[in-house]
């Protein structure tokens, strides 16, 4: 019995999308599972750094947004700038992302199936699901992903409780870097998207507020005081999401569904396209079991950096980092630029 296809990916976000395209420019043949009509929205602090956008380059996608020349970390009192030392990142709006990654995947000849996956039957041959049989089946269907879940590699969650929100503002943009506003609770990662817009996504514990948040931050409240909301308030969360292993048999699992630390150093979209190209090379080798190596390579420094930055925030020592990070330019400058590329 012949498979409808190679690979079956369920979830058309950026990931999802990433590895359609990296699949069918291996010659591949792919059919997408995404219950969503694009382009999609989903809560995120749009900053794509440098390392990134060299991932968007390979994937033929060229989509416009804010150029993005480093990152600063304010808290109130001080602030601590890192400049790029290379190339500059971008910001992008969610859905001008989803738009570039759909036209460019539909030019390639990516099939969308309009369904989620609720249900997997794999034997050695193929793997069924959303009504169509694949050779392989890729999961990228986002943090609360059913196809972790329905293949066995969900792990018990990690300590973290934490969560986004983000909306956007209509106001010209005042800065050229991502700026992190530091108040004792939370995170605002303010992130221009185009000349007349500004997305803010806040990082804390459940239950925050986001008028009362940016309340906290006088300097940021003082600049998006005349600027009417562009966006409706959207979230996302927990953050922490853990696997206990990436491949079991003819299924694999990318981006978010594949193990989540935290967004607080932004960079989901670099580690989630990094992963597409990886697992697109080891399954157009017909080696899904190479894979899992590939994909811990990729992530240590995420996993890392990440959960280690998560560990300070989330301590008695969270209102040194603003300070220690001014005090210790090449230490910081250090570290985004590892985030970075
Ligand atoms: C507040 C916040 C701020 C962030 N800031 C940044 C940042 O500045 N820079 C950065 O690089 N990253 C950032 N991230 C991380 C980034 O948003 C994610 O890493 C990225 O969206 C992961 O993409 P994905 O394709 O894996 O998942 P998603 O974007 O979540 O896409 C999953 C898709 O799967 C679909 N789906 C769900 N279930 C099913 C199913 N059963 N069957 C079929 N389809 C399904 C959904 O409809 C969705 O379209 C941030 C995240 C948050 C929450």
């Amino acid at each position: 019995v012949t498979a409808d296809a190679d690979l079956l990916v369920a979830g058309g976000g950026p990931v999802g999308l990433a590895v359609a395209i990296h699949a069918r420019l291996r010659g591949l043949t792919v059919l997408l599972a995404e219950p969503r009509e694009g382009p999609i929205d989903k809560a995120c602090g749009e900053g794509l750094m440098p390392g990134a956008l060299a991932e968007l380059a390979l994937l033929g996608a060229e989509p416009p947004g804010w150029a993005l020349h480093g990152v600063s970390y304010l808290d109130g009192r001080r602030r601590a700038d890192h400049l790029f030392g290379g190339s500059p990142g971008r910001g992008v709006r969610r859905t001008t992302l989803s738009a570039a990654l759909i036209a460019r995947a539909e030019s390639l000849g990516v099939v969308r199936i309009p369904a989620r996956v609720e249900g997997i039957r794999q034997d050695g041959e193929s793997v069924v699901a959303a009504g169509v049989s694949a050779r392989y089946l890729v999961g990228a269907d986002g943090l609360h992903s059913t196809v972790r879940r329905l293949a066995g590699l969900e792990r018990s969650r990690g300590r973290g409780r934490r969560y986004g929100l983000r909306r956007h503002f209509r106001v010209a943009p005042w800065s050229h870097l991502i700026e992190v506003h530091w108040s004792a609770g939370l995170e605002a990662y303010v992130t221009p998207v185009a000349d007349d817009t500004v997305g803010v996504a806040l990082l804390g514990r459940q239950g925050t507020g986001f008028d009362e948040a940016i309340a906290e931050l006088p300097a940021l409240a003082d600049r998006l005081a005349d600027a009417p909301p562009a966006s409706a308030l959207r979230g996302a969360g927990p953050f922490a999401q853990r696997t206990s292993r990436r491949v079991a048999g003819r299924v694999l699992l990318a981006g978010d569904a594949s193990g989540y630390v935290d967004a607080i150093t932004g960079e989901g979209l670099r580690v989630g396209w990094a992963q597409a190209r990886a697992l697109a090379e080891c399954l157009a080798d017909d080696d899904p079991g190479r894979y899992e190596r590939r994909w811990r390579e990729g992530t240590r420094s995420f996993r890392l950096l990440t959960g280690g930055l998560v560990v300070l925030a989330s301590s008695p020592l969270r209102r040194t980092i603003v300070p220690l990070a001014g005090a210790l330019p090449g230490v910081y400058g250090g570290i985004v630029e590892r985030l970075a590329r």
